[in-house]
């Protein structure tokens, strides 16, 4: 009798919890804003790669599954033989003026001092949800970047602070007493949900040593403040005799330390007999991160070639997009060399959203776990005959490319060139129609679903 009671109590428990988790999965379920149906979802912090759906919630991820029903959400696209990622992260991008002159545009300086950033939110056309500005400014420049540019991002713009206080390219560069360490980790401190690090780069590359100038004056002082404010430093380095590589990357930098250009030209990291430097792999060892940071001089496929052919990749993949160079580069073009050159899909994923998140110490980041802000990218293989160019003006054909075809932030689709969630115009609805009475200037489209 006692057992039967306990069997009918515990069967009752059990019908009870499975009655409530069905309805409260139907109450959910009514509220998705958007189903991604299916695609392929790559989301290799979670070892996930199949065919899935992936719901969206209140601009977050509130499912991945197979075969979430379609009247369950209030907006459905069919993403049926494209790939579905975590939002890209390009952690080397340049947004901001970077100390430049604010007149600069009537400034007789103007062809030395130019405003470095390029618009954040064309990082969106490549599948790029977060993106980090790599240094453009510094203590004395960063509220006004922050003001300027990061707060009316629609992309999420986190940051790595130069250790010149002024920035990038206002022409302090090479000005050793503009690195106070003291000052870069207490505005790091300041606004700690968005600098993720310390920069420095350019310092003293051919000049005779001076009082001044020592060689390693720059990387001591961004370590300083790296070490104060208990963040990354990410490098961009000029090797010298007085200053190694070697010396960089197997004693100066700490574990978690980021180089970035890997693949530039002034880097032994290809032998003279074709080997992979060893170096290489014993700084890996030691914890320091390898980036790619592409840029207008630093990738070259002399280096990128035998290296990735040998099994070195970079831990993250990124553009150095800047001014200089925007016209011919993206996210879209970097991961696509490195498929070309053989790198698998779910690897090149990988490389541009776990481990980015993972440099900057931003878990939450680069992954379509449940509960997470919903930044997506759906991304196509395309496969013909690409050519691909490095920054010596030389070419590395390839069989494959990969192309950007929608992006998805924080739930709202940003960025859908050719249209995969909207309605075909000859079935668009009536108000589509409708010609504005005159002195009305509302717009009339096909569909209401929030957009930017
Ligand atoms: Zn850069």
């Amino acid at each position: 009798m006692q057992s039967w009671i306990k069997a009918s109590v515990g069967f009752l428990v059990i019908l009870t919890m499975t009655f409530s988790r069905d309805t409260s999965a139907r109450a959910q379920a009514a509220h998705y804003d958007l189903v991604l149906k299916g695609g392929h979802a790559i989301d290799p912090a979670n070892r996930l790669d199949g065919v899935m759906d992936v719901a969206v919630s209140a601009g977050k991820i509130a499912a991945v599954a197979q075969d979430i029903p379609a009247n369950q959400a209030a907006k459905v696209v069919n993403v049926t033989g494209l790939y579905v990622t975590p939002g890209l992260i390009d952690i080397h991008f340049h947004v901001g003026h970077g100390g430049a002159p604010l007149d600069w545009f009537t400034s007789e300086a103007r062809s030395h001092i130019a405003p470095l950033g390029i618009l954040a939110d064309t990082a969106l056309h490549s599948g790029v949800t977060t993106l980090v500005d790599a240094g453009t400014a510094g203590a004395d420049t960063f509220v006004q970047e922050k003001a300027e540019v990061i707060d009316h991002a629609k992309v999420r713009v986190l940051a790595f602070l130069n250790i010149v206080a002024n920035g990038m390219n206002g022409g302090l560069e090479q000005t050793v007493n503009q690195m106070d360490a003291q000052r870069c980790a207490e505005t790091i401190r300041r606004y700690p949900d968005i600098i993720v690090g310390v920069k420095t780069a350019h310092y003293w590359t051919s000049d005779p040593w001076d009082a001044e100038h020592t060689p390693w004056a720059a990387v001591d002082r961004a370590e300083e403040c790296g070490r104060l404010a208990n963040v990354p430093v990410m490098f961009d380095f000029w090797p010298r005799p007085e200053r190694t590589y070697a010396d960089l990357i197997l004693k100066k930098m700490r574990p978690g330390d980021i180089h970035t250009h890997v693949f530039a030209q002034q880097f032994p990291i290809v032998l003279p007999n074709g080997k992979i430097n060893p170096i290489m792999a014993e700084a890996r060892e030691r914890g320091v991160i390898f980036d790619l940071g592409h840029g207008e001089g630093s990738f070259w496929f002399r280096n990128a070639v035998p290296a990735v052919q040998q099994g070195f990749v970079p831990d993250s993949f990124s553009t150095d997009l800047h001014t200089g160079n925007f016209n011919v580069l993206s996210m879209m073009e970097v991961m696509s060399k490195f498929l070309a050159m053989g790198v698998p899909l779910d690897d090149t994923i990988r490389r541009s959203t776990v481990n980015p998140a993972r440099e900057i110490h931003r878990p939450d980041l680069g992954t379509l776990s449940v509960g997470r802000e919903a930044d997506i990218a759906v991304l196509e293989e395309l496969h013909g005959h690409f050519g691909y160019i490095d920054c010596g003006y030389a070419r590395m054909d390839g069989n494959v490319k990969l192309v950007a075809r929608m992006t998805v932030r924080a739930g709202r689709i940003l960025y859908d060139p050719s249209g995969l969630s909207m309605v075909e115009w000859e079935k668009a609805p009536p108000q589509y129609f409708t010609t504005p009475a005159l002195g009305n200037s509302t717009r009339a489209k096909a569909d209401d679903y929030p957009r930017q």
